[in-house]
């Protein structure tokens, strides 16, 4: 049975500590947040987490979603009433303002309730993550009635949401897309289509769901330009807020997959459904777009749940395995052999995704604050700031984020040697149930697109030499700090090769685009890796001033170790994916395709 531990000490290290979260009480909510609330909600979500779902992990996934021949779709044994705990707590509306039922607390408090809930079950923290993500589209583009009807009920996990884009002919490209919306003369729309891989899309959680559905209404333009969104419920609303008939949509089946058994992922017909406009005819994707960039980061964050929870199991494996002895000399000599955790590799491979996690939560805490202050400040030049570091982190975090939640759930299944394989210790469900974060929510390769092809170039680079400014900023202040060298230099070299192959992009991506597409990914993984560092860089300067005050702790101590490991073992890849960005695209485009 695998283990979960949630790491409140990091988290409460980040928030206090590193971000110092204290310094933004002129947000709304925040002062609902002090010390001592977060810590108390910290320590609820991790006593959830671990409790009540983590439990139920491997239950869901031996047991799978049931589809009826009503069309009903049933979670496996003891979701029912996990979710009814997590509505019941408050959990779903955390941060969604008060006026809509929520509790208006920061949104970083929220992403780390997610992570907790991702490493201990990403199945079930999709049905809430889905709904939220939902409300925000709601909340953004929704009329007035439109919210007061749908957000309040999903914020109280009475009613849950779901995203429906795809279509068979239609996945990245949702240009492509079929489904279709008639108006009617009391400005409802019928919709028509069949939408595939719809996670959550039928279940028995709640009582409603909503669905937020792309369709092309009658006679609109084709491609991208002609799209709308509607919210369709699964049960039509009377006026009073009470529940009618039931629409025209239904579960046609659910998919039999590799991981996230638990998570009901359905194709779904909409026959002459009752939906309504959210937002302007044809501007749907501007809505879908609240939801998807919500999603994003949402998706984000199970990439790091993934690899935390195989971490914490691999590390408590280690300890136990006997197996050599180690290349130094015995280390328990009372013992057959000593613990795989002495050999220099196994200690790579585990630091390797240790260094990954701490800095990965880092980027995660940072940027929801950047969100905090994006949604909340009331200076439009703050708002602007940290919109620009929301739209330039997105596509970073979610590709580089769920890329190595799943190689590093691989790793620490390595950890485990043939035990790893077989499913007893639960370390091939990790592996299944993260290599869905790399295709969903726009594929990772399809993120480095479009990193470097919208945001990078937004606003004449803006974002971009914001963060290039930022780092220049700290490594400039700090670099000549001798105990900070070990993490300034290499910091400072790896933000050279960023701007080297930012300016190779500038200079030959224009004239020949094929030159940004084949350099997208290693630009992507170049730039996480620059951001990996700087939050390192950040958190070691934090825990030497407070050992420097307060004395060394194994934490603060592990932390400016793990830091010197990312530098001089990780970072160095950045020279890898400068040269091979510089070498553009004709060895990439050559072959002709029937060549391959
Ligand atoms: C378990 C599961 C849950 C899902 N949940 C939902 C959901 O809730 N709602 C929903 O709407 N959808 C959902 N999806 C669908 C998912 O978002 C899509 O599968 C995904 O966006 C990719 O679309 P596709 O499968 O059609 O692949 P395609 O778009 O056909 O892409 C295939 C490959 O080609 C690459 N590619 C495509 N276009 C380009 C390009 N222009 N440049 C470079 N590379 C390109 C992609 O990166 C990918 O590797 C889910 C899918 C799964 C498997």
């Amino acid at each position: 049975m695998p283990i979960y531990k949630a790491p409140v000490e990091d988290v409460s290290f980040l928030l206090n500590d590193v971000f110092q979260i204290d310094r933004y009480d002129n947000l709304p909510g925040f002062s609902d947040a002090p010390a001592d609330v977060r810590e108390a909600i910290l320590g609820e979500a991790a006593k959830l987490s671990e409790e009540v779902l983590q439990p139920l992990n491997r239950v869901g996934d031996l047991e799978g979603c049931t589809r009826h021949d009503d069309g009903r779709v049933t979670t496996p044994k003891g979701f029912k009433e996990a979710f009814k705990q997590v509505a019941e707590g408050g959990w779903l509306g955390l941060s969604v303002p008060t006026e809509y039922g929520g509790q208006g607390l920061p949104g970083a408090l929220t992403q780390a309730v997610n992570e907790f809930q991702c490493s201990a079950n990403m199945a079930f923290a999709m049905y809430g993550g889905l709904t939220m993500g939902a409300t925000a589209a709601l909340m953004v583009h929704g009329k007035p009635e439109q919210k007061s009807m749908f957000v309040p009920k999903m914020v109280a996990g009475e009613w849950t949401g779901t995203m429906n884009l795809t279509e068979p002919q239609c996945g990245t490209d949702l240009g492509l897309l079929r489904t279709k919306a008639v108006k009617q003369a009391d400005g409802s729309y019928k919709i028509s289509g069949t939408k595939i891989f719809i996670s959550a899309g039928e279940h028995d959680l709640a009582e409603n769901i909503i669905h937020l559905v792309l369709a092309r209404i009658e006679g609109a333009p084709s491609g991208i330009k002609g799209v709308s969104l509607f919210v369709v419920p699964k049960v039509l609303v009377n006026a009073d807020g009470s529940l009618g008939q039931r629409n025209g949509v239904s579960c046609g089946s659910i998919e039999h997959k590799m991981g996230i058994h638990a998570n009901s992922t359905c194709v779904m017909n909409y026959d002459s459904a009752t939906g309504w406009l959210i937002g302007e005819e044809n501007k749907g994707m501007q809505g879908m777009f609240v939801m998807m960039n919500e999603a994003r980061l949402g998706v984000a964050v199970q990439g790091l749940a993934q690899s935390e929870v195989a971490y914490q199991n691999a590390v408590a494996y280690a300890r136990e395995r006997l197996q050599g002895r180690a290349l130094s000399g015995v280390k328990a000599p009372d013992k057959p052999a000593d613990p795989i955790i002495v050999h220099p590799d196994v200690r790579r491979t585990l630091l390797t995704i240790r260094a990954f996690n701490e800095a990965a939560r880092a980027m995660v805490v940072w940027t929801a604050l950047k969100g905090d202050v994006a949604h909340r400040s009331s200076d439009p030049k703050d708002r602007q700031a940290a919109d620009d570091h929301m739209g330039l982190m997105t596509p970073v975090m979610k590709s580089m984020l769920t890329d190595a939640g799943f190689a590093n759930a691989v790793q620490a299944q390595q950890m485990y040697g043939g035990h790893g394989y077989i499913a007893e210790h639960g370390m091939e469900q990790f592996v299944r149930d993260a290599r869905i974060a790399m295709i969903y929510e726009g594929a990772n390769g399809v993120q480095a697109l479009d990193l470097v092809g919208r945001k990078l170039p937004r606003d004449g680079g803006r974002a971009a030499m914001s963060f290039f400014g930022e780092v220049a900023g700290f490594a400039k202040e700090h670099g000549a700090d001798e105990a900070m060298k070990p993490y300034v230099a290499p910091l400072s070299a790896a933000l050279g090769h960023l701007q080297q192959a930012t300016t190779w992009l500038m200079q030959n991506a224009l004239t020949r685009p094929d030159n940004a597409g084949a350099a997208a990914s290693d630009y992507l993984h170049l730039f996480g890796l620059v951001t990996l560092a700087y939050m390192w860089a950040r958190m070691v300067k934090v825990a030497r001033d407070k050992i420097a005050s307060a004395g060394a702790t194994p934490y603060l101590t592990s932390k400016l170790v793990t830091g010197r490991f990312f530098m001089e073992r990780m970072l160095p890849e950045t020279s890898v994916h400068l040269a091979r960005i510089q070498t553009g695209c004709a060895t990439t485009m050559e072959l002709a395709a029937d060549a391959f």
